[in-house]
């Protein structure tokens, strides 16, 4: 039998106080440095402290209660080596003296031990990053929770998502975005208190956990230190990268009362910072973002601005890098306060599109685009593409194509004079549905761009699924990519996997002039940008490209 082949025999005599080990036991205990006497304490000086009063115990009981003895244990050799053992025996009796001798056996289970330890941490720990993972991190949160019923007191979590993460990977590589996501690990570890804990939900999501917090001071400030940390740039393989998270947070109990509710609503305040531009920490509200207050009396005012004609639309425009032609322009929604204050569509098109208003108010911005397209047509500008943004509610209506189409017959415009962007968050929404209406827009023969480009989960390889024509570039790669080497290798990777594709690319929140030269030299077609005209009002934007036909160019000087 293997076990006793291996297994080591002891016979400890209590009248002398001394143990015989057989040859396998000696040379188990040697493989570990622990050097061999007859002296049970010499024996004993060697286990593990940690281990030292349950083996004694069981010594213990045995000799008193005629319990066998079975446990595990760690010894510990002159050198610092540890081997595990599981160690049995019983108890021999005189029926005149009592016990007499204890006899039993030695296993070397270190690699049992180690097995076991290797399988736990599988199940607890994420391999990548070493960080505990979902199933831990939802049993300390349970405990954590329950502790705080118990005492009353608060706890907190972040749910933390790098921006633009997604991007890094599909263009340079799943190895650079690994090496990333271990250093990304190794920041958050250092930014957070040991008695809080970190865990990798998957991908470039990270969860945090505040076992106990007296005010939301202090998260604040981890939630800073984070940000401050992830700010420094990380030098991989020669190359400089800019991190950025968005974070969100929800407390317990004034959020919610049980783990998922929590990790959802970190997930709702997380996803409000990316939509606000990222790098910052968001607290979930029941508005998110909108107060009770500011919220109903906008929900009204939005209800009415329709009617009372308070929606503008201004233009920016778009420029060919190839020829410096103007291609046309992007009709950007304003809301004009009676005030005469203008609200910026990031502050209203959410609300609009929980109300449902972003229905007749996109309605409105599309037909009232493509009257305007159809006067710049008329004062002079050849084959202008006005481009008009689309919300995932617009599109998720059935008779949206058609909608379309009357617009385009009632305005009288062509079908390739019109561009729909719609952000690569609502293609992946229902992937399916927006093939099929895509496929239904593209047959009108409308161009369609996908917008934001970048930020969010979709991928490259996702776009060759659908039909689309343009591509744009989100302006945060734009912003640092002539001071941020990581940023330009991404810009030139999506350049290159879209032409592969066929797509044309427009680059957005294009500011400078050393921008435009290098999208110029990277291939990219068409730039949209401060640099080359903020969105102004149709007439202003019929001023801006009559002084370039009358400069007798009708182009951009690039
Ligand atoms: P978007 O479609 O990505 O529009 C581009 C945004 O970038 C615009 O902000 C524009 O003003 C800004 N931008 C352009 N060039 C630069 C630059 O060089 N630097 C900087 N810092 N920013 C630049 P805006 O007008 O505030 O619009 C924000 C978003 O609101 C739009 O993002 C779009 O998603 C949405 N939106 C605007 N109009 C409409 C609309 O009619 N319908 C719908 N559904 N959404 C709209
Ligand atoms: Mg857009
Ligand atoms: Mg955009």
């Amino acid at each position: 039998m293997a076990r006793t082949t291996n297994d080591g025999i002891w016979d400890w005599n209590l009248s002398t106080n001394k143990i015989e080990w057989n040859v396998r036991a000696r040379t188990m205990l040697r493989s570990a440095s622990v050097s061999v006497t007859e002296a049970p304490r010499s024996f004993l000086a060697h286990i593990h402290p940690e281990d030292q009063s349950a083996v004694r115990e069981a010594f213990r009981k045995t000799i008193t209660n005629h319990a066998p003895i079975q446990c595990e244990f760690r010894v510990v050799g002159s050198n610092g080596h540890q081997i595990w053992v599981y160690l049995a025996g019983d108890c021999i009796r005189d029926t005149s003296t009592g016990a007499v001798r204890i006899i039993g056996s030695l296993t070397d289970i270190t690699e049992k031990k180690s097995n076991e330890a290797r399988i736990i941490h599988m199940a607890y720990y994420d391999a990548l990053t070493g960080l505990p993972n979902r199933l831990l991190f939802q049993e300390r949160l349970r405990k954590a929770m329950a502790d705080r019923e118990q005492d009353g007191g608060k706890m907190a979590i972040f749910l933390i998502d790098l921006d633009r993460f997604k991007i890094v990977n599909d263009t340079l590589g799943h190895q650079v975005g690994d090496m990333l996501l271990v250093r990304v690990a190794e920041m958050l570890k250092a930014c957070v208190g040991d008695e809080n804990t970190i865990a990798r939900l998957g991908g470039d999501e990270f969860i945090v956990m505040f076992p106990s917090i007296e005010s939301e001071d202090e998260l604040s400030e981890v939630a800073d230190r984070v940000l401050l940390k992830l700010s420094e740039p990380v030098v991989l393989e020669g190359t400089k990268f800019y991190l950025s998270a968005s974070i969100g947070a929800s407390l317990y109990p004034s959020h919610g009362a049980d783990s998922e509710t929590l990790i959802k609503f970190a997930d709702l305040a997380m996803y409000q910072s990316k939509r606000s531009g990222g790098n910052r920490l968001g607290y979930y509200t029941e508005n998110l973002g909108v107060q009770q207050v500011e919220r109903v009396n906008m929900e009204s005012g939005l209800r009415l601005a329709l009617e009372r004609g308070e929606f503008v639309l201004h233009y920016q425009p778009q420029i060919s890098l190839a020829t410096g032609e103007i291609y046309g322009a992007e009709a950007l929604i304003r809301w004009q306060l009676p005030s005469g204050k203008f609200v910026q569509p990031g502050e209203f098109i959410p609300l609009a599109e929980e109300t449902g208003l972003i229905i007749p108010i996109g309605e409105w911005v599309l037909d009232k685009a493509c009257k305007a397209c159809k006067q710049w047509i008329a004062e002079g500008m050849d084959s202008p593409v006005v481009s008009v943004n689309i919300s995932s509610q617009q599109f998720q209506q059935g008779d949206f194509p058609e909608l379309v189409r009357q617009v385009l017959r009632n305005t009288g415009i062509q079908p390739r004079n019109l561009c729909l962007e719609i952000t690569e968050h609502m293609a992946v929404l229902n992937m399916e549905h927006t093939i099929q209406v895509l496929n239904e827009l593209v047959d009108i023969g409308v161009r369609i761009a996908i917008d934001d480009f970048g930020i969010g989960q979709s991928s490259l390889v996702l776009l060759k699924r659908l039909p689309l024509h343009v591509l744009k570039i989100d302006p945060s790669f734009i912003f640092h990519m002539t001071d941020n080497g990581s940023d330009e290798a991404i810009v030139r990777g999506i350049i290159e996997m879209s032409h592969g594709l066929g797509l044309a690319v427009t680059a957005e929140g294009v500011e400078t002039e050393a921008q435009l030269i290098r999208l110029q030299q990277l291939g990219c077609d068409r730039i949209q940008g401060y640099y080359t005209g903020r969105p102004m009002p149709s007439e202003q934007f019929i001023g801006y490209f009559q002084s370039l036909i009358s400069a007798g160019t009708s182009r951009w000087r690039i």
